[in-house]
């Protein structure tokens, strides 16, 4: 199974409701880079867990706290099955970078476990368990580009019939979203109960034209989140230098996005880039959510 990215082109927050969660407004898109999660039969329960150089591997825990070690407790407790399975996950999602690289793996997971065990899920209880495991799992199952409400995980896929492309710069440390929320309440304590709404974003993706989607995008986590990291402004800044339409933090960070005019230009963009920073991707989007790679 292969489960994308996910960028967030409209990101409004409002007041933490008495749950505690905050009420969001996004506009989610599933940009081209995937983890991969690979399942097949065994006797009990594995898991392995592999990186590219540029990712750090401790920064993804390997016992019981992965989220694919929940998403598999969760469907098989949902079946009254066992969970056995030999499970690894190949990760090229930034850790901790605000692109939901955690919950691509829980939402390929819960399908290929699906597979394996031969339990033909309905796509309605999919969806419910992934809401469970985390507010960004049922928009990793349905990809494309949708409109995100409640806490984000109530989604509905939206037309966006152009493909955008982006350039990606990974942060070497990661961000914690719970802490960039904290940052959001101290920097807001007046948030409006109500989420700014979606509807210039909506517009400029039917437009086709990057210039539009530019002056559209949107994202209340990146005040915050420039706060807990001041360093991150100055790459922003050199991205548009390069050329970028528009530099923006990815969700809660810290990985910067980049806006390009074309695909030529985000070559050009990532090339500049490349001169100061480690690690520089280039992507697109809409792409599909989790899906079948390699039928066994
Ligand atoms: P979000 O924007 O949804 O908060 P994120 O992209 O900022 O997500 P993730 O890469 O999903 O962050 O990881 C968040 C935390 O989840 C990590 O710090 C890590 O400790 C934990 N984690 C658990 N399972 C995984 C996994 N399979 N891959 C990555 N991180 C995982």
């Amino acid at each position: 199974m292969r489960a994308p990215a996910k960028i967030n082109l409209h990101l409004g927050v409002g007041a933490p409701r008495p749950d505690g969660f905050h009420p969001l407004v996004t506009v989610y898109q599933a940009v081209g880079l995937y983890d991969d999660v690979t399942v097949e039969p065994s006797p009990g329960w594995t898991l392995g867990v592999s990186v590219p150089e540029w990712i750090d591997a401790d920064a993804v825990p390997v016992t019981g706290a992965n989220i694919v070690d929940r998403a598999a407790r969760l469907l098989a407790a949902h079946h009254g099955v066992e969970a056995h399975a030999g499970v690894s996950v190949a990760k090229a999602i930034p850790v901790a970078g605000g692109m939901a690289g955690g919950s691509a793996d829980a939402a390929a997971a819960l399908v290929a476990l699906d597979r394996l065990w031969e339990l033909q899920t309905p796509d309605d209880d999919l969806l419910r368990l992934a809401a469970e495991l985390g507010s960004d799992v049922p928009f990793a199952l349905l990809g494309g580009t949708a409109l995100g409400t409640g806490r984000g995980e109530l989604v509905e896929p939206v037309p966006d019939p152009a493909t955008w492309w982006w350039v990606v710069v990974p942060s070497t440390e990661g961000l914690s979203t719970p802490a960039v929320y904290r940052r959001f309440d101290e920097l807001a304590p007046d948030a409006p109960d109500e989420p700014a709404g979606a509807g210039t974003l909506l517009q400029a993706l039917e437009s086709g034209d990057p210039e539009v989607l530019a002056g559209a995008l949107h994202n209340d986590l990146e005040g915050p989140a420039l706060d807990l990291r001041p360093d991150l402004a100055d790459v922003l800044e050199e991205g548009e230098e390069a050329g970028a339409l528009r530099g923006m933090l990815s969700g809660s960070g810290p990985t910067c996005l980049f806006l390009a005019e074309s695909a030529d230009a985000a070559r050009e963009v990532a090339g500049a880039l490349a001169a100061r920073h480690e690690v520089v991707l280039v992507t697109h989007g809409p792409v599909a959510g989790a899906h079948v790679v390699t039928y066994g």
